[in-house]
Formats: structure tokens, sequence, C-alpha cells
């Protein structure tokens, strides 16, 4: 059993630490968390082991939420750590967890050198084998990462611009905006997501703007990728349909309508791991491919995090037991 600590219990934490409760061959050993909030609560509930530092203990005491110890004792007893800390926090507990010896997997808040690579399942899984340290690449370029490495199995890829309008805030986010304005992020071009994709598919040409909208429920891209040759619809179609985390969508072309089938479907936390393409979006004209696609920034990167963990153990069959126990999809949704 792999023994996996995830430091930092917030959006992405709770939703890794589920994750990783599922996995034949992992154990969730502990949590930590700064703040003692809902979400410390709900941990006790579910009767994952908590910990916190050594100056939080007495305030998470104070307000009845039982802890376990300090971060480094959960932190010593772990094989794999996730750090899902805020962004800029994993970049400083880099050095506790080489200190100890560690393998640990970051996230993309992280400047890219945090780790010894980016990592993104469906592109590079194979280089990341027996790595020490792997980060996640963010919400975004995760989905971005995952449409690409797609299409280049049908053919080679010249160049690619997109647009990715961003969701302003997290449901639970109560102090973020904007709540009436598009704002161009940042008002040049080009946005980060560029240089992060990058740090996967290294000569790549691409180039990205990004907007941040009022809404918190999922991401909206559209990428334009010019191909060496012309493409055929047909064959990128059945490539997308039969790859795992990708599902297409015909009826639904809403982020609003897909979050609400995800709850009609009872899925935990109306979460959509899978990048959602819209059908009708695949459009091709001579050697361009266009494509429209939904985010859920809140779950899609959790598939990748429990393939992070087995690829800096070492193991090399790893996605298809991820989709499996997570029941990850493939083919079309709703
Ligand atoms: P979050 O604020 O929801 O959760 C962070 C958690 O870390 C909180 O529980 C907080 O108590 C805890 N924490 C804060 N300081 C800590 C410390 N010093 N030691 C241990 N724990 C500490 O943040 P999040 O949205 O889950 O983001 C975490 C990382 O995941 C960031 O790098 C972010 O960029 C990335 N990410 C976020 C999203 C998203 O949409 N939320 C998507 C993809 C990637």
């Amino acid at each position: 059993m792999i023994k996996v600590a995830v430091n930092g219990y917030g959006t992405i934490g709770k939703r890794v630490a589920d994750a990783v409760s599922k996995q034949p061959d992992m154990k969730l050993i502990g949590v930590t968390k700064m703040t003692p909030n809902f979400e410390a609560v709900q941990a006790i509930k579910k009767g994952i082991r908590l910990y916190t530092s050594k100056e939080n203990m007495k305030v998470f005491e104070g307000v009845g939420i039982k802890v376990e110890g300090d971060v480094e004792s959960l932190l010593e007893e772990a094989d794999v750590i996730v750090d899902a800390t805020p962004n800029g926090v994993g970049a400083k507990y880099r050095q506790t967890y080489q200190k100890l010896g560690k393998k640990a997997v970051f996230q993309g808040g992280e400047k890219a050198d945090v780790a010894q690579l980016s990592f993104s399942a469906l592109c590079n899984f194979e280089e990341a084998l027996g790595k020490d340290s792997l980060r996640v690449v963010s919400c975004n370029t995760t989905g971005i990462l995952r449409v690409l490495c797609t299409t280049m199995k049908t053919g080679k890829i010249a160049k690619v611009r997109g647009v990715i309008v961003r969701r302003a805030a997290d449901l639970k986010e109560v102090k973020k905006g904007p709540i009436n304005a598009l704002v161009a992020d940042p008002a040049s071009i080009p946005s980060h997501h560029t240089l992060d994709v990058k740090s996967v598919l290294r000569d790549l040409d691409i180039m990205t703007a990004a907007v941040v909208a009022p809404t918190n429920l999922m991401h909206l891209h559209t990428l334009y990728v010019t191909m060496a040759e012309r493409p055929s619809k047909d064959r990128l179609e059945e490539v997308l349909v039969r790859t795992p985390r990708i599902v297409l969508s015909k009826s639904v072309t809403s982020t609003a309508e897909l979050f609400e089938a995800a709850r009609d479907a009872g899925r935990e936390r109306a979460d959509i791991p899978e990048v959602v393409i819209f059908q009708d979006s695949i459009n091709v004209k001579d050697n361009e491919v266009t494509f429209m696609y939904a985010v859920h920034q809140e779950s899609i990167v959790v598939p990748e995090n429990v393939d992070a963990i087995r690829a800096l153990m070492g193991i090399r069959n790893s996605m298809e037991l991820t989709n499996e126990t997570l029941g990850v999809l493939k083919g079309v949704f709703p």
C-alpha cells in the first residue's frame, strides 16, 4: 500500500483525499489543514485523520476539532505527499519534503520549477515514472493538454491559438470576483497558460489569451489547432470518443446545464473530471480544427493527481485503474 498524506485540505485536497481512499493500492494516512472550518469538521466526520501546525493545534481543539498531531508528524509517515496548499505555499514546503526524503506531488498554482517535471497523464506519463517530484499542471492547462495530446494521435500539430474564459471563483469563495465584469487576464498576450502548456509540450507553437468571467461553475475554452496536414473530422471524433477523461456533449452546450447534468447523475459534489467537448464545435476547415469545451476547475486535476502518485512510485499501469475507481468516463456525457 502506498501511504499518501495530503497537505492542504481545501478544494483540491479534499477531492484528492477522497480519490486516494478509493484506490486499492493506496492508503490515505491523513490530511492537514490550517483553518478549523466546515471542511475540517467534515474530514473528521469521514474518519480522516486531521493534522495542523503546532501553533494551530490549540485553536482547533478550542473549537472541538480533534487533531492527531502536527504537520511534520504526518509527513514523516508518508511514502508520497500530495501538496494542495494555496498558490506559492507548496514551494515553501519543498525543502521540508526533500529533507524528509519524501516524494511529492505539487499543484498548478506553483511555478514549474517546484518539481522535476510538470505532469499531464495523457501527455507524459512515461517520462514521469520514478521521479521524486511532479507538478500536476493547472486545471485550464490540464484541459488544454488532454485535448492536444489526444488530437496529436491523429497527426502533427503545427500551431495552436486559444481563448480561455475563466471562472472567477470556486463555489465556496465568497470574497473573489468580478461580480459584473469581463476582465482581460491579463490584457496582454500570451496568458500564463501558454507557458504552462509549454512546460509539458516544450516545442509547441501555442498562444493563448484569457478572460475572467463572473461565474463559478466551469471554464470554457476555444482552441484553434492548425495541423500539418488536413485532419479527418471522423477520425478525430473517433479518437476523442475512445479516450477516457474526454467526453463529447451533443445536447448540452452550457456550463450551467452540465453542472445540473452532473447533479442529476448523482455525481459526488457534482464533479466533472472529464473535459467536455461540445461536439458541434469540432469544425475542420483546411488544416485547422476548432474545439469548444468546458473544464470543471475543482475536479479535473484529481485523476492526474492519483496517476502522479503511481508514477512517482514507478508504477506503470495507472490510468485505467484511476478511471475505473473514480468513475471517469469516455464517450458521451450526459
Ligand atoms: P484552497 O484554498 O481551497 O485549499 C488550500 C488548503 O490549504 C486549505 O485547506 C488551507 O487551510 C490549507 N493551507 C493553507 N496554508 C497551509 C499550510 N501552510 N500548510 C498546510 N495547509 C495549508 O486551495 P485550492 O483551490 O484547493 O488550491 C490548491 C492548489 O491547487 C493551488 O496550487 C491551486 O492553484 C491548485 N488548483 C486549484 C484549482 C481550483 O480551481 N481550486 C484547480 C486546479 C489547481
